[in-house]
C-alpha cells in the first residue's frame, strides 16, 4: 500500500545482484540491508548490516537502480 512509501525516503540505496561466493546462485539484495542476507539456496551469507550500506560477502555482478 502506498503507506510503505512514506515510511522508505527516497533512497540513494539501490538493489545489488550478487554472486553467492558458495554455490553460484545468483539474488538480488538491497545495497542498504539491515538484516543480513544469506544464499537462498546454500545460507551462506552474501551481506551483513553495517548501519549504513551493507557489507557484501559476494561477488557483485551487478547494480540496479
Ligand atoms: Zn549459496
Amino acid at each position: 500500500m502506498s503507506e510503505w512509501n512514506k515510511l522508505i525516503p527516497k533512497p540513494t540505496s539501490t538493489f545489488i545482484r550478487v554472486r553467492c561466493l558458495k554455490c553460484g546462485n545468483e539474488q538480488l539484495l538491497y545495497s542498504h540491508a539491515t538484516n543480513k542476507v544469506t544464499c537462498n539456496v546454500c545460507g551462506a551469507t552474501l551481506a551483513e548490516p553495517t548501519g549504513g550500506k551493507a557489507k557484501l560477502k559476494a561477488e557483485k555482478l551487478a547494480t540496479l537502480e
